[in-house]
């Protein structure tokens, strides 16, 4: 069976760009993903907008043109799309990776279509799959979700928002915005510093006019069907509720990173091991890139600074070939 040079698991960002540098240095390449084109960033709230300008989003020099000062999610799914299309990427869509086994000097990767040989494998999978869990009694309920996708939903609905980071707190406005009573948990003592600048003020401002409600240093304790019991400085309270959204973040598939033999720090960062000049983990020929890389520290890397690993990775390939 023909071997591939390398296969890049996950058409996010990253793994686009890592095809286009393979391609660029003459090496057979072949991207899978479970979901469709850039299935995060797909998977985003509807409205959302970058904390990125445009450029800095961009991948292999190709221009972003974007209509706002900061891109918005329909412009950056036209762009990544249009370069997939454009670079003629060779990338098979909705195939899921189970798993990856070395054997002997090459991989075996096994998906939910096929498998393939590679002589190295790139993963590119991101954090966004799976959520931080609160792990309270009733955080399974129909009504919660770990993931906000649009404000018309909630309007006229009591909604309890989890968090007090971007995603948090973008939901919590614009829900309110469209006619819910938000109420947010937040366990910190403030709202998280690196909420975007022009939004800080936004939600700050609403917490102090009573227009959202908020319960700092608090945690919620348990979802009910109709109320949220929420433990708050003072004391554990009752509020009636419709929806939970527990937005607390999300994490790498570390299951998924073991089983391919990546070691991972036993702290709580749980940073997975790789080489910082080549990306090449302790696993030879095999490689991380993009957000992946952060283990639980997930606020570390972004688009802007890992599409660097791209060019660092297919440059260490071809030298080795
Ligand atoms: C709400 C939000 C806003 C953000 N805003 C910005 C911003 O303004 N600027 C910025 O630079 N970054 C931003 N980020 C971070 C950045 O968008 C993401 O981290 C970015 O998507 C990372 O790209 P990636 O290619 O590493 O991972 P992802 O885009 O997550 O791509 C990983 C891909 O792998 C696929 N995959 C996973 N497992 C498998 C498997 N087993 N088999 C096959 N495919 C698999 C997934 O479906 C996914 O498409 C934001 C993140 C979020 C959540």
């Amino acid at each position: 069976m023909k071997k591939i040079d390398v296969v890049i698991i996950g058409g996010g960002p990253i793994g686009i760009a890592c095809g286009i540098e393979a391609e660029k240095k003459n090496l057979s390449y072949l991207i899978l993903e479970k979901g469709c084109i850039v299935n995060s960033l797909y998977n985003y709230p509807q409205g959302m907008t970058f904390f990125s300008t445009s450029d800095k989003l961009e991948i292999d020099n190709i221009p972003f043109i974007s209509n706002n000062v900061k891109p918005v999610k329909s412009e950056a799914l036209e762009y990544y799309r249009r370069i997939a299309d454009s670079k003629n990427l060779n990338i098979n869509l909705f195939e899921k990776v189970t798993g990856v086994k070395k054997v002997k000097e090459n991989f075996k990767v096994n998906t939910s279509r096929s498998t393939y040989f590679a002589k190295n494998v790139v993963i590119a999978t991101g954090f966004y799959d799976i959520p931080n869990l609160i792990n309270i009694p009733g955080e399974h309920l129909p009504k919660v979700s770990h993931y906000y996708k649009d404000p018309h939903f909630y309007a006229g609905q009591k909604v309890v928002v989890v968090g007090a980071s971007n995603s948090a707190v973008d939901a919590a406005l614009e829900i309110y915005r469209k006619g819910g009573d938000v109420t947010m948990v937040i366990r910190e003592k403030g709202i998280g510093e690196r909420v975007k600048y022009w939004v800080r003020p936004d939600i700050i401002n609403r917490i102090q006019e009573g227009d959202i409600k908020a319960y700092y240093s608090a945690e919620i304790k348990e979802i009910k069907e109709g109320k949220v019991i929420i433990n708050t400085l003072e004391k554990i309270i009752t509020i009636d509720n419709d929806y939970v959204l527990a937005l607390t973040g999300y994490k790498p598939n570390f299951d998924f990173l073991q089983k391919a033999g990546i070691e991972i720090s036993n702290d709580e960062k749980r940073l997975p091991q790789y080489n910082n000049d080549t990306m090449e983990t302790n696993v030879k020929g095999m490689y991380l890139a993009g957000v992946v890389c952060g283990g639980m520290e997930t606020h570390k890397w972004f688009i802007e600074n890992s599409r660097i690993h791209a060019p660092l990775i297919m440059q260490d390939i071809k030298l080795k070939k």
